[in-house]
């Protein structure tokens, strides 16, 4: 039987995140232990200890848990997809109460929103989140509000939210704030430490890394709503399975050489970008690997261009290692306030000058 996994409260606050990432969720260092937690492949376990039952915990879940944990600053739970992640916590919002979110947040949140809506459940109101004042009066100015809803940067708008200022606002009202890291990843933004009361992930984007596997997480600071979260998890019964958490927890082990190198490709493609004329405008935050590129010719330019490279796939989905790209309007869903030209580029992990080469021979195309 495997040994309990190492205790990241031990470590968490004399490490670095790098280090985390590696170091946390492992055996301990005796003789015959494995580097590396085991796939534990069950639906049961032996009666009257603390696991009982594979819907309510497994040992592979835990050493994912334990390392994201560590890196976000709070107890983290995997859920089966960022979506089931998503709902969980809007099912936290009581009957009738409302719920403030980011017109242009990641579709699917926004969809599972308007869905409790249309049923009753709660009222969800959409802003502008890089208009703090606005997202402050929509705070105050109703007092069923539950949930500040947070994605910064935003999907595929790449808006910036000022997320100590907000949380700062929401305290001050009693309303808790949950913060979509997805696009962060730990590594470059920590929304606990910002005053935030719930982070969540599409672990399927940067944490997994490698469009293999689809997860969720979410992290938290507060023991209370850690355990409304998992009592939801124990019987809504959306987990993830064994394999794919161990997939999630290898990916997690090189998040922060993967996001490096990036990173450094974004910035060098958003500064190329720009100086394309075939580009009306790029939209980079200045971190992490989207890069969103408004393209002058609009919906007729972003589609040729998406076709018309070898390297750059197609697809939608973001934060593996290889470089996809998609113009988001194709999307029904996508709301008009994203411009018809915008192209979202998750930046891989190639040389950037074979992914400039593609790019470009393929800009230079598109008839002006
Ligand atoms: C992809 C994504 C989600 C949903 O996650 P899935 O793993 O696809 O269910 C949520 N938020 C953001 C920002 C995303 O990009």
């Amino acid at each position: 039987m495997a040994a309990p996994a190492h205790d990241p409260s031990t470590t968490a606050p004399a490490l670095r995140p790098a280090t985390l990432a590696v170091t946390v969720g492992r055996p301990p260092h005796d003789p015959d232990q494995p580097l590396n937690v085991p796939i534990t492949m069950t639906s049961t376990y032996g009666a009257t200890g603390d696991l009982e039952y594979g819907r309510f915990g497994n040992p592979t879940w835990s050493a994912f848990e334990e390392t994201l944990g560590a890196l976000e600053g709070g107890r983290a739970l995997a859920f089966s997809s960022g979506m089931a992640a998503v709902t969980t916590i809007l099912d936290l919002v009581g009957t009738g109460g409302s719920v403030i979110a980011p017109r242009h947040a990641y579709n699917g949140s926004v969809g599972a929103l308007a869905d409790a809506e249309s049923r009753g459940r709660l009222r969800a109101t959409l802003v502008d989140t890089t208009d703090t004042a606005a997202v402050v009066a929509a705070l105050r100015g109703d007092e069923d509000v539950a949930l500040l809803w947070l994605e910064s940067p935003t999907n595929p708008a790449l808006e910036i939210a000022d997320i100590p200022a907000l949380c700062a606002a929401a305290r001050e009202l009693g309303i808790r704030v949950v913060v979509d890291n997805t696009f962060a990843t730990p590594l470059l933004q920590q929304p606990l430490a910002l005053g935030a009361d719930i982070v969540v992930h599409s672990a399927t984007k940067y944490i997994a890394g490698h469009s293999d596997v689809l997860m969720g997480a979410i992290v938290v600071a507060d023991d209370e709503v850690y355990g409304a979260l998992k009592g939801r998890r124990d019987l809504a019964g959306a987990v993830p399975g064994p394999f794919e958490t161990w997939l999630a927890l290898r990916g997690l082990r090189t998040l922060h050489v993967r996001l490096e190198r990036a990173a450094a490709n974004a910035v060098e493609l958003a500064r190329r970008l720009a100086d394309h004329p075939a580009v009306a405008e790029v939209r980079y935050p200045g971190f992490g690997a989207i890069v969103a590129p408004v393209l002058a010719g609009g919906a007729d330019a972003g589609d040729f261009l998406v076709r018309a490279t070898s390297l750059w796939v197609h697809a939608t989905s973001l934060g593996g290692v290889e470089s996809t790209f998609e113009r988001r309007r194709r999307w029904k869903v996508e709301p008009a306030t994203i411009p018809e030209g915008l192209v979202r580029l998750s930046v891989g992990i190639e040389d950037v000058e074979d992914l400039w080469t593609d790019l470009k021979q393929a800009l230079d195309r598109i008839d002006a």
